[in-house]
């Protein structure tokens, strides 16, 4: 059964190589036209899972849909999917227009509508003129950007690319990033992206499944996965969280509330407290959610602390504070808006602060 926006549909997939299984019951939609990126540590199994929609593995059980039409039948070279490696896989020998037409020398095409094809995909990957030039005289921003145009030629109904930019350098590989994105939008065929890195992730995604030991463990939209991540495993793995021992207090009234460690008594409403009164949680609180202020401020909840150590990164400052009851340091990250905000950066160890949030930053997860 495959639903109705799915383009590509992933039923039930297992894959074992031998006894070990690379895949675990995956089911999940993707739609026409979505950047989607499969994202986790090394050995999870993403990659294995891309060539499962290339053709390259089969499955072991469950069924993979594209368009509608179950694939374990059809062969990779048969799949309207191409794929894009992290190593350029692009013929030095050959120039650029060569290489990006590689794909359609089996096709009799007249040499003028050749030409237009190249010419149009050198215009999309911002290397107009380019046709001549061997393809071992470019960079390797320049190379990955062939590579994308050799695939995008042939105008496949899927583009699949396992960490294309993996091994650019950070600088280049955040502006390629931008260009990606932007290149999808105008081409508006359906992405599907490995990465491990989860900014990269972030950057570029519609949505993204976050994969560990061949399962998915969560499938949202960046927001989604940042704001509302559905485990500890997760919050750690996009950004960077505070997590601290709670327990659920519901006594009857209409509000609920959560006793948290070293934060005190946070007011919840109800209906995000599907827990009975007593049950042990996890409270989790982003850096960025916490207000960092020398004074006692008006708002609650607050908590009083210590500076443990801050360090000055222009836009924003980090601070460890220490507060009672709490054995790990609070990590609060703080914009550096003000002259105030400044001077804060420059707290020393031991400096009285105060600590403020609001409860809707809190996210509720299992003890
Ligand atoms: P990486 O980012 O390192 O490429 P990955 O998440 O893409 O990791 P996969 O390459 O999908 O991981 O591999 C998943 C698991 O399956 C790994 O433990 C790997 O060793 C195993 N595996 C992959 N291909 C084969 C194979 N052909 N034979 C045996 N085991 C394999």
């Amino acid at each position: 059964m495959t639903s109705s926006d799915a383009y590509i549909s992933i039923r039930n997939v297992d894959k074992y190589f031998g006894t070990f299984q690379a895949i675990d019951d995956i089911s999940m939609d993707i739609a026409e036209g979505e950047f989607f990126s499969l994202l986790g540590a090394s050995g999870c199994g993403k990659t294995t899972l891309l060539r499962m929609l290339a053709g390259f593995e089969s499955c072991s059980s469950g069924e993979i849909y594209i368009d509608g039409q179950p694939t374990s039948d059809i062969p990779p070279h048969r799949r309207e999917v191409n794929m894009v490696f992290q190593s350029y896989a692009i013929f030095p020998h050959l120039n650029v227009a060569d290489n990006i037409a590689y794909g359609l020398r089996k096709q009799k095409l007249p040499r003028a509508k050749r030409q237009e094809m190249i010419d149009e995909m050198l215009d999309l990957i911002a290397l107009p003129g380019y046709g001549k030039r061997r393809a071992n005289e470019l960079s390797g921003g320049q190379r990955q950007r062939i590579a994308l145009a050799r695939a995008l030629i042939l105008r496949p109904k899927v583009l699949l690319l396992d960490e294309p930019l993996g091994a650019l350098d950070k600088q280049l590989r955040e502006q390629m990033q931008l260009e990606l994105r932007a290149l999808q939008r105008q081409v508006g065929i359906t992405f599907v992206f490995v990465t491990h890195d989860q900014e990269e992730a972030m950057t570029l995604s519609d949505r993204i499944a976050v994969m560990a030991g061949g399962r998915v463990l969560q499938l949202d939209t960046p927001l989604g996965l940042y704001e509302n991540p559905k485990s500890r495993d997760i919050a750690n793995f996009i950004g960077n969280m505070n997590f601290f021992r709670g327990v659920v207090r519901r006594d009857g009234s209409r509000e609920g509330a959560i006793d948290v460690e070293g934060l005190g008594v946070i007011p919840v409403p109800l209906e995000q407290l599907t827990r009975p009164d007593g049950a042990p949680v996890q409270v989790a609180l982003r850096p960025e959610k916490f207000t960092i202020t020398p004074d006692e401020p008006e708002t609650a909840p607050r908590v009083a602390g210590k500076v443990r150590d801050s360090a000055y990164l222009g836009e924003r400052s980090h601070f460890y504070i220490e507060i009672p009851d709490k054995e790990e340091p609070v990590a609060v990250s703080s914009p550096n808006l003000t002259r105030n905000d400044r001077k804060l950066a420059e707290a020393r160890t031991g400096k009285p602060i105060w600590l403020s949030f609001s409860p809707e930053s809190i996210v509720i997860l299992d003890a």
